[in-house]
C-alpha cells in the first residue's frame, strides 16, 4: 500500500478479462489510492469487469466506449465528469488489428486493415487526449501502452508496429500541446505479455521464448511492472517527464543481436 495516488481520479481504459495490461494497472491504482473509472467495450468485457471488482469496497465507475465512435467519447467523460468532477489521470490501454494482417507479410496489408489499426490504436489517444483536457484542470497525466515493434520490424507484428509508430510520434505530439496545460503524455513500451490481444499476433508463444532467452534480465516480464511503471508516470515522483517512452522489457530493447 502507498498514497502516491491518493485522492487522484483516474480512467483506465482497455481492461479486457484478468490478463490485460489495464487490469494489472487498475490494481496497482487501487492499491496507491486512486478513485478509478473503467471504460469498456462491450458486454462480454462489462461482465468480465463486474466479477473482477466484486469485492472491490468502493466501486469504480463503469462506462462503455468505443472508441471508433466518438459519440462514446464524448459520453464517457461527461460521465467521468458527473462522477468526478476534475480528472488527474488517464491510461489508454487499446489496440487492435484484424487477425489475418497480424501474419505474414507486411506488404499485403489492406487499406481497411491499415484504417482500422490506426483508427482503433492510435487516434483514440488524441481523441481521448482532446475529451480528456477540459476535465484536467488541475493538470493531469495520460499514460499509453506501447511496443518495441513500433521501433523495429518484429516478425508478424506489421500494421500493428506501424500503428505504434505513430502512436509514439503522437505521444511526443501531444506532450508538446498540452504541456502548457501541465498536461504530461508518456508511454510505457511493454514486454511480450500473454494477453488476448497478443495472442493475435502468430508465433506469440515463440515471441515468448525467444524474449525470454534473449532479454538481459533472463525472465518474462509481469503485468505488475508494466502497471507499477504506469503508477510512477501518473503520480508526482514523474512531474518533469513528458512525451516520454519507458521500456519495461528487462532490457530486451538495447540488444542488437
Ligand atoms: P487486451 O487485454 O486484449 O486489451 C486490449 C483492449 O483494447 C481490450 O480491452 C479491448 O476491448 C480494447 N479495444 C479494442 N478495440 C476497442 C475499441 N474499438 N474500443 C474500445 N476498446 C477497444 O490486451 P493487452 O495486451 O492488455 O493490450 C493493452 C495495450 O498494451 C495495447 O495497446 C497493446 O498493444 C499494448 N501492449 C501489449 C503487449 C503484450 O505483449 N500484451 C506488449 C506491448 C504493448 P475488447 O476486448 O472488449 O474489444
Amino acid at each position: 500500500m502507498n498514497t502516491l495516488l491518493k485522492d487522484r481520479n483516474i480512467l483506465i481504459m482497455g481492461i479486457a478479462n484478468k490478463w490485460s495490461i489495464a487490469w494489472a494497472i487498475a490494481q496497482v491504482f487501487k492499491k496507491a489510492g486512486a478513485r478509478l473509472a473503467f471504460s469498456y467495450q462491450g458486454e462480454k468485457s462489462l461482465r468480465s469487469l463486474e466479477k473482477l471488482i466484486d469485492d472491490w469496497e468502493e466501486k469504480p465507475l463503469l462506462v462503455e466506449c468505443d472508441v471508433t465512435k466518438d459519440e462514446d467519447i464524448q459520453r464517457l467523460f461527461e460521465k467521468v465528469k458527473e462522477g468526478f468532477g476534475t480528472l488527474h489521470g488517464v491510461v489508454h490501454s487499446i489496440a487492435h488489428a484484424k487477425k489475418e494482417e497480424l501474419e505474414g507479410l507486411y506488404l499485403d496489408t489492406s487499406r481497411e486493415g491499415y484504417l482500422l489499426a490506426q483508427n482503433i490504436s492510435v487516434y483514440s489517444l488524441v481523441a481521448v487526449s482532446k475529451y480528456a483536457k477540459p476535465l484536467m484542470t488541475e493538470g493531469g497525466s495520460i499514460v499509453t501502452l506501447t511496443y518495441l515493434g513500433g521501433e523495429r520490424v518484429v516478425k508478424n507484428y506489421n500494421v500493428m508496429g506501424v500503428a505504434k509508430s505513430a502512436l509514439d510520434s503522437s505521444i511526443r505530439y501531444l506532450a508538446a500541446d498540452l504541456g502548457k496545460d501541465n498536461i504530461r503524455v508518456n508511454g510505457v513500451s511493454a514486454a511480450p505479455i500473454k494477453t488476448l490481444a497478443a495472442k493475435g499476433v502468430r508465433g506469440f508463444t515463440d515471441m515468448l521464448k525467444g524474449f525470454e532467452e534473449k532479454t538481459p534480465l533472463k525472465r518474462l516480464i509481469q503485468p505488475e511492472e508494466v502497471a507499477n511503471t504506469a503508477l510512477f508516470l501518473c503520480s508526482p515522483l514523474s512531474s518533469g517527464i513528458t512525451g516520454e517512452i519507458i521500456h519495461v522489457d528487462g532490457g530486451y530493447n538495447i540488444l542488437g543481436y
